[in-house]
């Protein structure tokens, strides 16, 4: 396990680059950083190695405290992919993938056959090997990127924006064969991407972090999704994910009635969420078994986005993954409620919208 404990990066007086950071990345398993531009995540990732060297806090690999390892041997335990493969030019694919091992002392002989065998490991042939990175596509090259940091069999993998120079197709292929690699490697990860749709299909668990290096929300995908924090996740989460065409697409999904309860009434059946109205207009639903009797206003679930009558699937979907009942809020045009979704509603229109416009899933 990594664990960060009120880790904080200053860059001169007053730049704040990361900013109390408190998370764990467990063993075995992919913990993704996902956030907008200059919010950190390279920070945090060289920490880790010690490519920077944190302000304050500390940071622990397995219970032990980084900072009183050798740098040196500390990375040898580490592997680490960037943008581009960060390969060097004037080396063979086969003499960059065995970097580590010949630095470490391996024979040559045996270090480029092992070089050979990670090729295949990452899905790429090995009549490769005795090529230059500029003889490779980008993709390709990326892939040698991560058999190079394979290649000393570290337990921790750092992995900065490795897919993110690649066109979306083939992005797509090697965030698969990755999923698939880590399946029986088992490595603890820790993931850097821009892209919310990359993080949520990687992570076992991502860690949203906003400008001025503050962790936001960390939570598995799935919760992510449903019950962002606040507004900023909500947004990041909502502007980013997938299912981007969406927005445009409009479709009968079914509106079921849905029971509420005024804000100054009272709650009298006892089971699940009631949404709550004020004048007609939603704001916020109740757990009538929690808070029984009068509506409480501290003890409203706010959250979950609202949606329109006849507006996008995209609309309609967030509203239901979003709301802390499953049910997702649809407003006439004067913002009353006129009822809810339910997802696995909203998906079965889009599965139809899918097929009609002969679109392929993901
Ligand atoms: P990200 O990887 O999320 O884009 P970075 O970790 O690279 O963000 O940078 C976080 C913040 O720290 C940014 O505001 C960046 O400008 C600043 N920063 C990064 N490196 C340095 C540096 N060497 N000196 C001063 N500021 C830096
Ligand atoms: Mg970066």
């Amino acid at each position: 396990m990594i664990r960060f404990d009120g880790v904080t990066k200053r860059y001169g007086q007053d730049a704040v680059a990361v900013d109390d950071l408190t998370l764990e990345a467990p063993t075995g398993k992919i913990t993704v950083l996902v956030g907008p531009s200059g919010c950190g995540k390279t920070t945090t990732l060289r920490m880790v190695n010690r490519m920077i060297e944190a302000t304050s806090g500390s940071i622990t690999i397995d219970g032990v405290d980084t900072a009183s390892m050798d740098p040196a041997q500390l990375r040898r335990g580490i592997g680490y992919v960037i943008q581009h493969g960060g390969l060097f030019p004037h080396h063979t694919v086969e003499r960059n993938i065995a970097t580590v091992p010949l630095l470490l002392g391996q024979k040559k002989k045996a270090a480029l056959a092992r070089a050979r065998e990670l090729l295949e490991t990452v899905g790429l042939p090995q009549t490769l090997a005795r090529r230059y990175p500029a003889q490779l596509s980008g993709g390709q090259q990326q892939r040698v990127g991560v058999a190079r940091a394979l290649a000393a069999d570290p337990p921790v993998m750092l992995m900065d924006e490795p897919f993110s120079a690649v066109d979306p197709v083939v992005r797509d292929q090697l965030q698969e064969e990755f999923l698939r690699l880590q399946g029986h490697l088992g490595k603890t990860i820790l993931f850097v991407t821009h892209d919310i749709d990359e993080a949520i299909k990687l992570g076992d668990q991502v860690a949203v972090l906003r400008v001025g290096g503050r962790l936001a929300q960390v939570a598995p995908p799935a919760e992510l999704l449903a019950h962002p924090a606040d507004d900023f996740v909500a947004g990041f989460v909502g502007r980013d994910r997938g299912y981007r065409a969406l927005s445009f697409v409009t479709a009968e999904v079914p509106v079921h009635p849905e029971r509420t309860v005024d804000i100054d009434g009272e709650v009298t059946t006892a089971d699940g969420w009631v949404l709550v109205t004020e004048g007609g207009a939603p704001v916020g639903w109740i757990d009538a078994a929690a808070h029984p009797g009068r509506v409480r206003r501290e003890a409203l679930a706010l959250g979950g986005t609202l949606a329109e009558s006849g507006g996008s699937l995209r609309a309609a979907l967030d509203a239901a993954l979003s709301s802390p009942s499953g049910r997702g809020v649809i407003l006439t045009p004067e913002g009353r409620v006129a009822g809810t979704v339910r997802a696995a509603e909203v998906l079965r229109a889009i599965e139809v919208e899918r097929g009609a416009s002969g679109e392929v899933d993901r």
